[in-house]
């Protein structure tokens, strides 16, 4: 496994590797990583993963400067895992003196996570698109637990013609359904045993629209009224959108996105389920 710093370096590996899967992360690894990493392997003929903490989608008051890292450990899981070439760049290769670029995806940033989080987008799409121009993926991998991020990067990826298949993978969860995070690792014991509320209320809202209830925002008060009951969360949005646009929908006429996110203490979860997926 080659594990290279400089965008130089990439490029002159790049060459020889053919039909390539992408995994950008930002480290820390977990199984929702890895089975992003084993889908790419059995999709493509080499895979790259990246390790970035990219700052530029932090606010200033979230948790840049805390997020868990452990890149030894991180090399150690990827190597295991098959992965070809590793890409760990430092904040000043991605972003030399001079940098003064950005990609703003319009419309579906506006909602949900980027309402919250102004900004972040902005940046997650500008990491995504350098990190798309330097390894020059055949096909890029990013997990259904960040929702609106995969939207996004869809979006980037159609508007901008930027030559490569976008690939969205299912979310691998704890077995009591907390999704697996990398900021899991800040959660307390008694804030770990609350975690699981959020997806059981999404479950709650996708048992009730199984069974038949098409009112959005009956789905939305009865997974609110979930999460309310566990004092130790606070809501930041419920949300029962379009999965395409995410606008909030007053009828579920076919799909929907419902997603939210939560605090617990100074920690944000963030969980989605689809509506009305047609069976696999
Ligand atoms: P991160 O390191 O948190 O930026 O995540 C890197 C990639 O892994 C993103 O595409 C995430 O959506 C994906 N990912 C994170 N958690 C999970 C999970 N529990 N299941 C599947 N994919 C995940």
């Amino acid at each position: 496994m080659q594990v290279l710093t400089t965008v130089a370096a990439v490029r002159a590996a790049r060459a020889g590797l053919g039909d390539l899967g992408l995994v950008p992360t930002m480290g820390y690894l977990h199984d929702g990583h890895l089975s992003l990493v084993a889908q790419a392997k059995g999709e493509c003929s080499a895979v790259a993963a990246s390790i970035f903490v990219n700052p530029t989608q932090f606010g200033p008051n979230e948790d840049l400067s805390r997020y868990p890292r452990d890149v030894p450990r991180d090399l150690a899981l990827l190597e295991a895992a098959g992965v070809d070439l590793v890409f760990t760049p430092e904040p000043a290769q991605m972003y030399p003196a001079g940098f003064d670029a950005s990609i703003v995806v319009g419309g579906v940033t506006g909602r949900l996570e980027g309402a919250v989080r102004p900004g972040h987008f902005a940046g997650v799409a500008t990491v995504v698109a350098k990190l798309f121009n330097i390894v020059q993926p055949t096909r890029a991998y990013f997990g259904q637990k960040d929702a609106q991020q995969s939207v996004v990067i869809r979006k980037l990826v159609r508007d901008l013609d930027i030559p490569v298949e976008i690939v969205v993978a299912p979310t691998v969860r704890e077995a009591d359904g907390l999704a697996l995070s990398s900021r899991n690792s800040y959660l307390t014991p008694a804030q770990r045993v609350a975690a699981p509320r959020l997806f059981q209320a999404l479950s709650a809202g996708q048992r009730l629209f199984d069974g038949g209830e098409r009112n959005a925002d009956i789905l939305r008060n009865t997974m609110r009224a979930m999460i309310e009951g566990e004092p130790a969360m606070q809501i930041d949005y419920i949300s029962v959108a379009d999965p395409l646009t995410l606008q909030e929908l007053s009828t579920v006429e076919q799909q929907a996105l419902v997603s939210g996110a939560v605090r617990l203490g100074a920690t944000r979860l963030i969980d989605n389920v689809i509506l009305g997926e047609p069976p696999a």
